[in-house]
Protein backbone atom coordinates (compact mmCIF):
# COMPACT_ATOMS: atom_id res chain seq x y z
CA UNK A 1 0.00 0.00 0.00
CA UNK A 2 1.82 3.61 -1.03
CA UNK A 3 1.51 5.87 1.27
CA UNK A 4 1.14 8.58 -0.29
CA UNK A 5 -1.60 7.23 -2.86
CA UNK A 6 -3.80 6.74 0.64
CA UNK A 7 -5.36 9.83 2.03
CA UNK A 8 -5.45 9.38 5.83
CA UNK A 9 -8.74 8.06 6.33
CA UNK A 10 -7.87 5.29 4.04
CA UNK A 11 -4.55 4.82 5.95
CA UNK A 12 -5.93 4.90 9.22
CA UNK A 13 -7.55 1.61 8.25
CA UNK A 14 -4.94 0.03 7.42
CA UNK A 15 -3.69 -2.81 9.65
CA UNK A 16 -0.23 -3.44 9.67
CA UNK A 17 3.11 -2.80 12.10
CA UNK A 18 5.37 -3.19 9.10
CA UNK A 19 6.45 -0.27 6.65
CA UNK A 20 8.85 -0.23 3.75
CA UNK A 21 10.80 3.16 3.40
CA UNK A 22 13.40 3.36 0.35
CA UNK A 23 16.58 4.68 0.52
CA UNK A 24 18.18 6.18 -3.30
CA UNK A 25 20.94 8.98 -4.30
CA UNK A 26 20.99 11.54 -7.14
CA UNK A 27 24.36 11.51 -8.40
CA UNK A 28 26.85 10.39 -11.35
CA UNK A 29 26.04 7.00 -13.40
CA UNK A 30 28.21 7.34 -16.23
CA UNK A 31 27.19 8.94 -19.38
CA UNK A 32 25.25 6.32 -19.91
CA UNK A 33 22.36 5.66 -16.62
CA UNK A 34 20.31 8.57 -15.44
CA UNK A 35 21.67 10.67 -11.76
CA UNK A 36 18.29 8.90 -10.21
CA UNK A 37 19.60 5.17 -10.78
CA UNK A 38 19.92 4.37 -7.05
CA UNK A 39 16.40 6.25 -6.59
CA UNK A 40 14.56 4.51 -9.31
CA UNK A 41 16.04 1.30 -8.29
CA UNK A 42 15.22 0.94 -4.48
CA UNK A 43 11.91 2.10 -5.18
CA UNK A 44 11.49 -0.33 -8.38
CA UNK A 45 12.58 -3.16 -5.35
CA UNK A 46 10.56 -1.97 -2.62
CA UNK A 47 7.66 -1.63 -5.16
CA UNK A 48 8.26 -5.65 -6.07
CA UNK A 49 8.90 -6.90 -2.45
CA UNK A 50 5.54 -5.59 -1.08
CA UNK A 51 3.69 -6.66 -3.94
CA UNK A 52 5.14 -10.21 -3.59
CA UNK A 53 5.15 -10.51 0.24
CA UNK A 54 1.63 -12.10 1.08
CA UNK A 55 0.63 -9.47 4.27
CA UNK A 56 0.09 -6.04 4.24
CA UNK A 57 3.17 -3.48 4.39
CA UNK A 58 2.94 0.17 3.94
CA UNK A 59 5.17 1.65 1.23
CA UNK A 60 6.77 4.91 1.95
CA UNK A 61 8.34 7.83 -0.12
CA UNK A 62 11.82 7.40 -1.66
CA UNK A 63 14.72 9.41 -0.02
CA UNK A 64 16.41 11.11 -2.94
CA UNK A 65 19.71 12.28 -1.61
CA UNK A 66 22.10 10.10 0.05
CA UNK A 67 25.71 10.13 1.65
CA UNK A 68 27.11 10.76 -2.09
CA UNK A 69 30.26 12.89 -1.90
CA UNK A 70 32.29 10.40 -2.87
CA UNK A 71 30.78 11.55 -6.80
CA UNK A 72 31.22 15.20 -6.20
CA UNK A 73 33.46 16.27 -8.66
CA UNK A 74 30.70 15.50 -11.41
CA UNK A 75 28.28 17.41 -12.50
CA UNK A 76 24.41 16.88 -11.03
CA UNK A 77 25.17 14.84 -7.91
CA UNK A 78 23.95 15.49 -4.85
CA UNK A 79 24.61 14.56 -1.26
CA UNK A 80 24.09 15.57 2.69
CA UNK A 81 26.58 14.74 5.27
CA UNK A 82 26.44 11.48 7.11
CA UNK A 83 25.49 13.27 10.35
CA UNK A 84 22.28 14.98 8.41
CA UNK A 85 21.60 11.42 6.64
CA UNK A 86 21.53 9.61 9.36
CA UNK A 87 18.99 12.20 11.73
CA UNK A 88 16.63 12.76 8.39
CA UNK A 89 16.03 8.62 7.88
CA UNK A 90 15.94 8.23 11.67
CA UNK A 91 13.31 10.83 12.12
CA UNK A 92 11.31 9.98 9.27
CA UNK A 93 11.50 6.51 10.76
CA UNK A 94 10.19 8.08 13.93
CA UNK A 95 7.31 9.65 12.67
CA UNK A 96 5.96 6.25 10.92
CA UNK A 97 6.42 4.32 14.30
CA UNK A 98 4.08 7.38 15.52
CA UNK A 99 1.09 5.95 13.45
CA UNK A 100 1.94 2.11 14.47
CA UNK A 101 4.29 1.15 12.02
CA UNK A 102 7.19 0.42 14.19
CA UNK A 103 8.91 -2.62 12.29
CA UNK A 104 10.41 -0.87 9.29
CA UNK A 105 12.39 -2.04 6.75
CA UNK A 106 14.56 0.44 4.32
CA UNK A 107 15.27 -0.25 1.12
CA UNK A 108 18.96 1.10 0.03
CA UNK A 109 20.09 1.37 -3.68
CA UNK A 110 23.31 3.33 -2.81
CA UNK A 111 26.46 2.09 -1.37
CA UNK A 112 27.51 4.70 0.01
CA UNK A 113 24.18 4.85 2.43
CA UNK A 114 25.20 1.49 3.83
CA UNK A 115 26.71 2.43 7.04
CA UNK A 116 24.74 5.39 7.84
CA UNK A 117 22.03 3.05 7.29
CA UNK A 118 23.30 0.44 9.57
CA UNK A 119 24.27 2.81 12.01
CA UNK A 120 20.67 4.14 12.48
CA UNK A 121 19.31 1.43 12.35
CA UNK A 122 21.07 0.07 15.37
CA UNK A 123 19.99 2.93 17.29
CA UNK A 124 16.71 3.18 16.89
CA UNK A 125 16.37 -0.50 17.85
CA UNK A 126 18.56 0.11 20.93
CA UNK A 127 17.02 3.50 21.72
CA UNK A 128 13.28 3.45 20.91
CA UNK A 129 10.48 0.85 20.97
CA UNK A 130 10.81 0.09 17.27
CA UNK A 131 12.45 -2.12 15.27
CA UNK A 132 13.99 -1.04 11.70
CA UNK A 133 16.83 -2.92 9.78
CA UNK A 134 18.35 -1.62 6.01
CA UNK A 135 18.21 -4.13 3.14
CA UNK A 136 20.89 -3.12 0.36
CA UNK A 137 19.11 -4.80 -2.94
CA UNK A 138 22.27 -5.68 -4.66
CA UNK A 139 24.28 -7.00 -1.59
CA UNK A 140 21.42 -9.53 -1.00
CA UNK A 141 21.53 -13.02 -2.03
CA UNK A 142 20.25 -12.15 -5.35
CA UNK A 143 22.81 -13.57 -7.75
CA UNK A 144 21.88 -17.45 -7.48
CA UNK A 145 18.93 -17.66 -10.74
CA UNK A 146 20.74 -14.71 -12.61
CA UNK A 147 21.88 -16.45 -16.12
CA UNK A 148 24.53 -14.07 -16.74
CA UNK A 149 27.56 -13.65 -13.98
CA UNK A 150 27.40 -9.98 -13.33
CA UNK A 151 28.56 -8.11 -10.16
CA UNK A 152 27.55 -4.41 -8.33
CA UNK A 153 30.25 -1.61 -9.81
CA UNK A 154 28.52 1.76 -10.20
CA UNK A 155 26.78 2.57 -13.43
CA UNK A 156 28.09 -1.05 -13.84
CA UNK A 157 26.19 -4.20 -15.94
CA UNK A 158 23.95 -5.12 -12.01
CA UNK A 159 22.56 -1.23 -11.49
CA UNK A 160 22.30 -0.70 -15.77
CA UNK A 161 20.00 -3.53 -16.35
CA UNK A 162 17.53 -2.54 -13.50
CA UNK A 163 16.96 0.51 -15.00
CA UNK A 164 16.79 -0.79 -18.64
CA UNK A 165 14.22 -2.82 -17.71
CA UNK A 166 11.89 -0.71 -15.54
CA UNK A 167 12.65 2.59 -17.43
CA UNK A 168 14.17 1.64 -21.20
CA UNK A 169 13.82 5.41 -21.91
CA UNK A 170 16.65 6.77 -19.11
CA UNK A 171 19.05 4.16 -20.17
CA UNK A 172 21.43 6.04 -23.20
CA UNK A 173 21.94 2.86 -25.35
CA UNK A 174 23.87 4.41 -27.85
CA UNK A 175 26.42 5.21 -25.01
CA UNK A 176 26.79 2.13 -23.12
CA UNK A 177 29.53 0.45 -25.98
CA UNK A 178 32.18 3.04 -24.81
CA UNK A 179 30.91 3.63 -21.19
CA UNK A 180 32.05 -0.32 -21.00
CA UNK A 181 35.26 0.10 -22.64
CA UNK A 182 36.13 3.33 -20.54
CA UNK A 183 35.37 1.82 -17.34
CA UNK A 184 37.51 0.79 -14.19
CA UNK A 185 36.93 -2.59 -13.30
CA UNK A 186 37.21 -2.38 -9.37
CA UNK A 187 36.36 0.41 -7.09
CA UNK A 188 39.36 2.02 -5.43
CA UNK A 189 42.63 2.19 -5.11
CA UNK A 190 43.77 -0.51 -2.78
CA UNK A 191 47.22 -0.93 -1.10
CA UNK A 192 47.68 -3.68 1.52
CA UNK A 193 43.74 -3.74 2.04
CA UNK A 194 43.40 -0.45 2.37
CA UNK A 195 41.34 1.76 -0.13
CA UNK A 196 43.69 5.11 -0.58
CA UNK A 197 40.76 6.85 -2.30
CA UNK A 198 37.82 8.57 -1.04
CA UNK A 199 36.04 9.88 -4.18
CA UNK A 200 35.53 8.16 -7.25
CA UNK A 201 37.11 10.47 -9.50
CA UNK A 202 40.34 9.37 -8.06
CA UNK A 203 40.05 6.09 -9.92
CA UNK A 204 37.34 6.32 -13.10
CA UNK A 205 37.10 8.41 -15.82
CA UNK A 206 34.01 8.15 -16.54
CA UNK A 207 32.44 7.40 -13.35
CA UNK A 208 31.63 3.67 -14.58
CA UNK A 209 32.93 0.60 -12.52
CA UNK A 210 32.16 -2.66 -14.19
CA UNK A 211 31.41 -3.16 -18.02
CA UNK A 212 27.48 -2.44 -18.31
CA UNK A 213 27.91 -4.29 -21.73
CA UNK A 214 27.36 -7.61 -19.49
CA UNK A 215 23.76 -6.96 -18.54
CA UNK A 216 20.40 -5.98 -20.33
CA UNK A 217 17.33 -5.62 -19.92
CA UNK A 218 16.73 -9.15 -19.16
CA UNK A 219 18.77 -9.51 -16.54
CA UNK A 220 17.54 -6.52 -15.10
CA UNK A 221 14.13 -8.20 -14.91
CA UNK A 222 15.60 -11.37 -13.71
CA UNK A 223 17.52 -9.16 -10.84
CA UNK A 224 14.46 -7.44 -10.11
CA UNK A 225 12.58 -10.37 -9.56
CA UNK A 226 15.14 -12.04 -7.48
CA UNK A 227 15.53 -8.78 -5.32
CA UNK A 228 11.75 -9.14 -4.52
CA UNK A 229 11.31 -12.21 -3.21
CA UNK A 230 14.58 -12.31 -1.02
CA UNK A 231 12.78 -8.41 -0.20
CA UNK A 232 9.70 -10.29 0.44
CA UNK A 233 11.61 -12.87 2.56
CA UNK A 234 12.67 -10.32 5.10
CA UNK A 235 9.50 -8.66 4.96
CA UNK A 236 8.11 -12.03 6.27
CA UNK A 237 10.83 -12.38 8.85
CA UNK A 238 10.31 -9.09 10.44
CA UNK A 239 6.76 -9.63 10.45
CA UNK A 240 7.42 -12.44 12.46
CA UNK A 241 10.57 -11.61 14.34
CA UNK A 242 9.80 -11.51 18.57
CA UNK A 243 11.27 -7.78 19.33
CA UNK A 244 11.68 -7.84 22.73
CA UNK A 245 14.74 -6.82 23.50
CA UNK A 246 17.54 -9.54 25.15
CA UNK A 247 17.72 -9.56 28.90
CA UNK A 248 20.82 -8.03 30.52
CA UNK A 249 23.02 -10.87 31.98
CA UNK A 250 24.05 -10.55 35.30
ZN1 LIG B 1 24.13 3.38 -8.04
Amino acid sequence: MKLTEQTWTDIAACETDLAVLPVGSTEQHGPHAPLGTDTLTATAVAEAGVDKYDGTAVLGPTVPVGVAAEHRQFPGTLWVSEDTFREYVRETIQSLTTHGWDRVVLVNGHGGNVDALRELCGTVVRESEAYAVPFTWFDADIYGDIEVDIRMGHGGPVETSVVQYTDPDLVREERIERAGKESTAGWGEWQSGVNLAYDSAEFTENGVVGDPREGGAAAGEQLLDSAATALAELLDAVERRDTTRPRRRD
